[in-house]
């Protein structure tokens, strides 16, 4: 049984990590369960540049395999912004803001495109590392629709469900979401002991 450390303590991305990577010779604990308390300051220019800091932080702090993701919104007709910034668009960390300036920032603006991205990187502790990417394609609506979801899956229309992120289910949204795709990716490219498929 090898152990992988998930660097985060989002419940519902822990979910997520074990239920996508599926495998009954890993066991995932997170940051809390095994008293990792650090600071990890994501200072990088990018999702896989934060994905990385994360896991290479976690995996050279403890001597273990770690696994992180970074992820976030990206809206064409913005230049992509808010991107890294997604979680503090609005500077307070919180929901109802970041949506409230991103509507705003769009009044007006017919190119609706937008992307949500998650990248997810693995850390070993001989300095191996993988990183994936991924994206969930849709466009954002001037109305919230829905109260599943969190962040800015309300205003986040998925042309093939005809819906908001906030309108579908989680097992609906795991099907196109930017994480689960990721995971999915990062499965592909590890062996069941979780070393890396040379
Ligand atoms: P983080 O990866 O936990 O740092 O999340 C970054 C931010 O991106 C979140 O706080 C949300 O604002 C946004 N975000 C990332 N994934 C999603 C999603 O699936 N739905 C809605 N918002 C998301």
């Amino acid at each position: 049984m090898s152990m992988v450390v998930i660097a985060t303590n989002n419940k519902n991305k822990v979910r997520e990590f074990k239920s996508i990577i599926n495998n009954p010779n890993i066991e995932f604990k997170t940051l809390s369960e095994i008293g990792y308390t650090e600071d990890i300051i994501e200072d990088g220019n990018s999702f896989i540049e934060n994905a990385l800091i994360k896991a290479r932080k976690v995996s050279k702090d403890l001597g273990v395999i770690a696994i992180a993701d970074d992820s976030g919104l990206e809206v064409r007709a913005l230049n992509w912004a808010p991107g890294i910034y997604s979680a503090r668009y609005a500077g307070t960390h919180n929901d109802e803001d970041n949506n409230a300036l991103l509507i705003k920032n769009l009044k007006g603006v017919k190119d609706r495109y937008a992307r949500y991205a998650c990248a997810i990187a693995v850390c070993y502790p001989n300095g191996d590392e993988l990183t994936e990417i991924a994206y969930c394609e849709g466009e954002i609506i001037d109305e919230r629709r829905g109260t599943n979801g969190f962040g800015y899956d309300p205003y986040f229309y998925v042309e093939k469900f005809g819906k908001t992120l906030a309108e579908v289910s989680l097992d609906e949204k795991n099907t196109i979401s930017h994480r689960s795709k990721a995971l999915k990716q990062i499965k592909e490219r590890i062996n069941e002991d979780f070393s890396i498929i040379r």
